[in-house]
Order: C-alpha cells, then sequence, then structure tokens
C-alpha cells in the first residue's frame, strides 16, 4: 500500500494535522517489529494507504549520539522505502525559513525524496502575514530548487487545507478512491 509520511520539528503541529485529516478517529496502529522501539508508526487509513507518522526532527534535549541515532533511524526509513509516495515536511507558517528545515529539504533533495511541504497553524495568522511568509519559504527554496514542490497551508483549528492534502493524496496515486 502506498505510504504518505509526515515529518517536522516537534511542536509544528504535526499530530493535530494528522488529527485533522483523519477526523480525529482513534488510529489502528499497525503492528511494528517487536522489540524495536516505536519511533515510526503506521496507519491505515481506509484500507488503502498508510499514514506514517515520523517524529519530530530536532531535538535540543537529547545528546548528539541519540540524536544521531535517531537521524540514521529515520533516514534509513526514508530512503529505504519503495511505498512512500510523498514525504509532507511541515513547517510553521508564523516562523522565517528555518536552517534546519532547509538542510532537511535539501538532503531530501540530494536523495531524491518525493516531498511537499505543508504550513500548519495559519490561522495564527492574518491573510497578508501568512502569504508574505509562505513567498519568504519559496524565495529561500528558489535558490537551491529550479521547481518548487507542491506547497499546501493549513488549519489543524479551522480544517483550512484539509481537503487539498487530502486530493493531492488521492491524486498522486488514483487508485485512493474514498479518501478519509
Ligand atoms: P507536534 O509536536 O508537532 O505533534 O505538535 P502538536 O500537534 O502537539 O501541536 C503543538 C501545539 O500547537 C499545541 O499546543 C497545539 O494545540 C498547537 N497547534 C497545532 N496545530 C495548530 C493550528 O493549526 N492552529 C493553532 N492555533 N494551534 C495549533
Amino acid at each position: 500500500m502506498p505510504e504518505f509520511a509526515f515529518i517536522g520539528r516537534s511542536n509544528v503541529g504535526k499530530s493535530s494535522l494528522i488529527n485533522m485529516l483523519t477526523n480525529h478517529k482513534k488510529l489502528a496502529k499497525t503492528s511494528g517489529r517487536p522489540g524495536k522501539t516505536q519511533l515510526i508508526n503506521h496507519f491505515v487509513i481506509n484500507d488503502n494507504w498508510y499514514l506514517v507518522d515520523l517524529p519530530g526532527y530536532g531535538y535540543a534535549k537529547v545528546s548528539k549520539n541519540q540524536r544521531n541515532k535517531f537521524q540514521a533511524y529515520i533516514s534509513d526509513y526514508i530512503i529505504n522505502r519503495e511505498n512512500l509516495y510523498c514525504l509532507f515536511v511541515l513547517v510553521d507558517c508564523r516562523h522565517e525559513p528555518q536552517k534546519i528545515d532547509m538542510e532537511f529539504i535539501e538532503w531530501l533533495g540530494e536523495k531524491q525524496i518525493p516531498f511537499a511541504l505543508i504550513f500548519t497553524k495559519s490561522d495564527k495568522l492574518g491573510k497578508n502575514q501568512l502569504h508574505s511568509n509562505v513567498a519568504a519559504y519559496k524565495k529561500q527554496l528558489r535558490k537551491t530548487w529550479e521547481e518548487l514542490p507542491p506547497i499546501f497551508m493549513s488549519s489543524a483549528e479551522t480544517g483550512f487545507g484539509k481537503e487539498e492534502i487530502l486530493n493531492f493524496i488521492a491524486e498522486t496515486d488514483p487508485s485512493l478512491e474514498n479518501m478519509v
């Protein structure tokens, strides 16, 4: 089954967005490999795709060694997953382009991982400010990318962006009808 994964810095609003996209249903986790810490969670959606919840990156509070291990684990998933159709990278719309996000996005490019950007918490900004922040991101991205990735704005508070993101998922794999 196709997999669509979600990643971002901790506190970016990933859990809230996932809840919003899945109508706050209690999701059934698929059984992970026994003995492995459940860093990466797979949820079956509609019996036809996996929503993959990846842990937040950029923890300041863990040791460098822990962080490296953790990153190796996520990178390993991202690089080796054949069924990963798209990785959604979440960024908080209130912040300027962050170094850690830009580095991560650059790495995705090097590894040729298909990804899209989702701006979270859009309800926290006025329309003009939101568009100006998104424009700042695009400008930054254009320094490295000829073509911009798909970009979505969202709010878990108001449900803004939900349909667009779900439609994008359905269109990426046309076998996915009857979305969440
Ligand atoms: P995670 O650590 O990335 O999973 O982030 P959470 O989903 O736990 O959200 C972090 C904080 O941001 C919580 O206090 C949420 O209530 C808040 N939050 C998340 N999404 C939104 C949103 O779309 N709008 C607003 N106003 N707050 C949000």
